[in-house]
């Protein structure tokens, strides 16, 4: 059951983060709670003061802006409005895709991709995603706003750069030019992935000229494999390669013991997911 707290419904950023600032470590943001409410059920977190931002406008808002060649998207906006909205379809279906296998319908409908993002999960989808589509993520508070690269974001076990005042705004997602190409494969045995692995791969003239590849879901958060982006730069694109590459980061990928599945198993898991996204990011690639 819950215990009593304040309900705060502020209608803008302001208001919210001064909210935050006053009630410091009694209060915390209040978005589709699907993540909060269960930890205050539980007991295992209690909270004095929740700050609603649902009445906050335009933090659903998702938008393309083609002379600046992204996307960007609210931090609001639910996984289920993520995964249907027809602008996100056609410009980013990657995103869509990944969304609709969040989870299950009724936590789509209420959890928001902030909620997601700031909870820092391991076991999240979008955070491996936007890793490898290096994302940027909006921090605003009372004292203005900052962007901070989603590699930059997730800081350890649960753990973001924001600061205790600060609220997720939105996020900007590059659009991909002609000749790039981003895939991500996941595999779950219980709700939420087992392992997942995220690849953008840039080619030009036939050659892989820049990579992000990153896994998911089996370390304390989204991991970026630089050995694996070094070997395979400059590189043709084919099978051979992504073996050897899905070799090397299931070799180097740090994996965090759960008592679910065993580390080889999850090493295992990263090669082979590793080597589908590899191969499907360079298929989009060339399409
Ligand atoms: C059964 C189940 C299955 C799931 N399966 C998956 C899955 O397969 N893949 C996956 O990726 N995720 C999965 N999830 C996680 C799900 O995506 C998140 O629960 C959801 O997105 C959280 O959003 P929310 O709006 O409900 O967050 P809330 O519960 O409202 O908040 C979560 C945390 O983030 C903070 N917060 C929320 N919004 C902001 C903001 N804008 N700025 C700053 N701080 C903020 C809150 O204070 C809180 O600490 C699953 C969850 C459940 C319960």
């Amino acid at each position: 059951m819950l215990s009593a707290f304040t309900l705060h419904q502020p209608v803008s950023v302001t208001e919210a983060s001064e909210m935050l600032r006053h009630y410091g470590d009694d209060a915390a943001i209040y978005a589709g709670g699907t993540e909060l409410l269960v930890l205050m059920k539980e007991r295992l977190v209690h909270f004095a003061h929740l700050i609603d931002i649902k009445q906050i406008p335009g933090l659903s808002s998702i938008a393309v802006d083609d002379a600046a060649g992204s996307m960007s998207i609210g931090s609001l906006a639910s996984h289920r409005a993520l995964e249907r909205s027809p602008l996100i379809r056609e410009r980013a279906p990657l995103l869509a895709e990944v969304e609709s296998q969040v989870a299950n319908i009724r936590v789509r409908n209420a959890g928001t991709i902030g909620g997601n993002l700031c909870f820092a999960e391991p076991h999240s989808d979008p955070a491996t995603l936007f890793v490898a589509w290096d994302a940027h993520f909006t921090l605003a508070s009372a004292g203005g706003s900052r962007t901070v690269a989603a590699a930059d974001f997730f800081t350890g076990l649960l753990e973001t750069a924001r600061e205790p005042d600060e609220l997720l705004t939105g996020i900007d997602l590059p659009l991909l030019p002609s000749g790039a190409g981003s895939s991500y494969q996941r595999f779950k045995t219980h709700e939420r992935p087992a392992a997942a692995a995220a690849a953008t791969l840039w080619v030009e003239d036939g050659r892989i000229r820049d990579a992000r590849l990153v896994a998911g879901s089996v370390g304390i958060g989204p991991e970026r494999l630089p050995a694996t982006e070094e070997m395979i730069k400059g590189q043709e694109p084919d099978a051979t390669l992504f073996a050897r590459a899905a070799e090397l980061a299931a070799a180097s990928v740090f994996i965090e013991e759960e008592g679910f599945e065993s580390a080889e198993y999850k090493r295992h898991l990263i090669g082979v997911l590793m080597k589908r996204a590899l191969a499907q990011a360079a298929e989009r690639a060339a399409s």
